[in-house]
C-alpha cells in the first residue's frame, strides 16, 4: 500500500511517528497509509520554518512580489482543481460538485489576500512632538495551523493565504481524516515559487503531532479550526506559552422562519443549511425555529422535501448528500438520534442508515427531522455535526430570541421575514458572529467570520483575517522638526 509522506521545507518526509490509514467513507476501503510526524519530526520542521521565516529573502519581499506569489498559488490551485476536489471528496465523502466549488472559493481567498498585500498599509499616527510616529504590522514568525476534516480546502486556504500575506511561515497540521489536501496545497505553493520552509505540512494525530506542534517554543501563533472541546485545550496551551491563538469552533445555529416569510425560499435555505455537506458544517442551521401558526405546513413541506434528497456516492453527479466523513462520526450521530428518541422526540424523517444495498459499505446516514423536544434536549444543546434538524416552535419575538440565544454557541443565525425592521431588530439581539437575513450560508472572503461565546475567538477573512497574523509595532522617528 502506498505511503503518503508529509512535506517539510519543500521535501517529502517519511516521519518516525505512527502511520495511519486514510479511509474512503463512501466505500470503507483504505485510500492509502499516511506517515505520522513524531516529536523529533515536529521539532525539525519548526526549526526549518523558523529559519525560513526570518530569511531576508522572505522578510524583504516587496508587497507586489508577495502578491504575485499568492496569485500564482491561486493559478496553481485552479490548474490542479480536479485533483484537489477529488482528493477532498475521496477522504471526507463530500459530493464532488461541492468540492469543486470549494476549490474556486479557496483560490479566490489567495487572490483576495494578494490584493490586500498591495493595498493595506500601516498608519502614521498623530504626533505629539518633533517626531514621526507610525504603526507597522509585522509577522509573528512561525504559525501553527490546525484544521478539521469537513472542508479542508476552505479551512486551509483561509489560514495559509493571510498568514503568507502577513509574512509568516506556516505549518499545517490537517485532520487525520483528511490529511492530503494540505500536502497538495504545499506542493502548489512550492511550484508557485514560495521559498522552502514557508509552507509545511505535518500529518499525524491531534494528541501527538498537533499537541507537540503547538507546544514548540518557536511556534509564535496558533490558528485553530475544530471542535470547542479541542479549542479550549489549545487555548490553555496558548495561555501557558503566552502566544496568541485564533479559534474557529463549533456551532448550534438557529434558523428562524416567521409566518410572513417567503416559505419556498426559506425552505430551500433551511434544507441546504443543514443537509449540504451531510450537515458537517460549522454554520449548519441545526435548530429550526418556526412561528407556531405555520408549523404544520413547514413540517409537511420539509418531510416532502427530505424524501427527495438523493443520498449517494460522492462522485455520482446526481447525489446531493454523500456519506458522513467517517464511520466513527456516524456512530456519534446515531447516538445523538437515539438520545432524542429517549427524550421523547419524534423522528419525522430519516433517523437511520439508508436501505440502499449499494451504499451499505459506506458511512451513509439519511437526512433526519426531529420534533417534539424542548430546547433543553441534548440534540438541541450539543453540536451534532450531521444531517439532523431539530424543529422547535415559537410564538412571538421575545420568546424566539430567548430560545435562540439559549445555547453555549454563537456562530451563525438565519432569519426569514420580509419585515426589515423586525429582521434588523432580531438580528441585533441574536448572539452570533454572522446573521443572515433572507439568505443563508452566504460567505464572502471580504467579510470577517467567527464566533461569539463558545464558537470561537478572533475573526478570519476580510482585513481582520490579515491582522490576525500580524503584530503591530510602533516606531518613533525623532530628530525631525515638523
Ligand atoms: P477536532 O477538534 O476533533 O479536530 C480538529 C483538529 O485538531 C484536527 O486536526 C485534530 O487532529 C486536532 N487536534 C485534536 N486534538 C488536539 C490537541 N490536543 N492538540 C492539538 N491539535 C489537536 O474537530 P473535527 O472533528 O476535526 O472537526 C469538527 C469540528 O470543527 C466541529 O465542531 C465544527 O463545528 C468545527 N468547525 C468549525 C469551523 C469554524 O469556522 N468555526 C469550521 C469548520 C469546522
Amino acid at each position: 500500500m502506498s505511503l503518503i509522506k508529509f512535506m517539510v521545507a519543500g521535501e517529502r518526509v517519511e516521519g518516525a511517528g505512527q502511520p495511519f490509514r486514510s479511509v474512503n467513507p463512501a466505500t470503507g476501503e483504505t485510500n492509502y497509509e499516511v506517515s505520522g510526524a513524531s516529536k523529533a519530526d515536529v521539532a525539525s520542521c519548526v526549526e526549518m520554518a523558523a529559519t525560513a521565516a526570518t530569511s531576508l529573502q522572505w522578510r524583504n519581499l516587496k508587497p507586489h512580489q508577495r502578491a504575485s506569489l499568492l496569485h500564482r498559488i491561486a493559478d496553481g490551485m485552479m490548474s490542479r482543481a480536479e485533483d484537489l476536489a477529488i482528493t477532498q471528496s475521496r477522504e471526507n465523502g463530500k459530493v464532488i460538485a461541492e468540492s469543486r466549488k470549494q476549490v474556486s472559493n479557496a483560490a479566490a481567498v489567495f487572490r483576495y489576500y494578494a490584493a490586500a498585500c498591495e493595498t493595506v498599509g500601516g498608519e502614521l499616527t498623530p504626533s505629539r512632538g518633533d517626531y514621526l510616529s507610525m504603526t507597522t504590522y509585522e509577522p509573528y514568525g512561525v504559525v501553527a495551523a490546525v484544521t478539521p476534516w469537513n472542508s479542508p480546502l476552505t479551512m486551509e486556504a483561509q489560514k495559509v493565504a493571510p498568514a503568507l500575506a502577513a509574512g509568516n511561515a506556516i505549518i499545517l497540521k490537517p485532520s487525520e481524516v483528511t490529511p492530503t489536501v494540505a500536502i497538495l496545497l504545499a506542493e502548489i505553493a512550492q511550484a508557485a515559487g514560495v521559498p522552502a520552509g514557508i509552507v509545511n505540512v505535518l500529518t499525524g494525530t491531534g494528541r501527538e503531532t498537533g499537541l507537540e506542534l503547538i507546544r514548540h517554543p518557536k511556534v509564535r501563533m496558533i490558528s485553530f479550526t475544530g471542535g470547542t472541546a479541542t479549542g479550549k485545550l489549545i487555548a490553555q496551551t496558548a495561555a501557558e506559552r503566552l502566544i496568541p491563538c485564533a479559534l474557529e469552533l463549533g456551532g448550534k445555529s438557529p434558523h428562524i422562519i416567521f409566518a410572513d416569510a417567503d416559505l419556498e425560499a426559506a425552505l430551500d435555505a433551511v434544507q441546504d443549511g443543514i443537509f449540504e455537506g451531510s450537515g458537517q458544517s460549522c454554520v449548519a442551521g441545526s435548530r429550526l425555529f418556526v412561528q407556531r401558526s405555520i408549523l404544520d405546513e413547514v413540517i409537511a413541506r420539509l418531510q416532502d422535501r427530505v424524501k427527495r434528497i438523493q443520498v449517494g456516492m460522492p462522485f455520482d453527479p446526481d447525489s446531493r448528500m454523500g456519506p458522513i466523513a467517517s464511520f466513527q462520526h456516524r456512530e456519534t450521530i446515531e447516538r445523538f438520534v437515539a438520545s432524542a428518541r429517549d427524550e421523547g422526540g419524534e423522528i419525522l424523517a430519516g433517523g437511520k442508515r439508508p436501505d440502499d444495498r449499494e451504499l451499505e459499505k459506506g458511512a451513509f446516514y439519511l437526512p433526519t427531522l426531529i420534533t417534539g423536544l424542548s430546547g433543553g434536549a441534548r440534540v438541541c444543546r450539543e453540536e451534532i455535526f450531521g444531517p439532523v434538524l431539530v424543529i422547535l416552535p415559537f410564538d412571538h419575538e421575545d420568546d424566539l430570541v430567548a430560545q435562540a440565544n439559549d445555547t453555549d454557541y454563537g456562530l451563525a443565525c438565519g432569519l426569514w421575514t420580509p419585515d426589515v425592521t423586525r429582521a434588523m431588530r432580531v438580528a441585533r439581539q441574536i448572539d452570533a458572529g454572522t446573521v443572515w437575513i433572507n439568505t443563508y450560508k452566504q460567505l464572502s472572503v471580504s467579510t470577517p467570520f467567527g464566533g461569539f461565546k463558545s464558537s470561537g475567538l478572533g475573526r478570519e477573512k476580510g482585513l481582520a483575517g490579515l491582522r490576525l497574523y500580524q503584530q503591530s509595532k510602533s516606531i518613533y522617528l525623532g530628530g525631525m522638526s515638523i
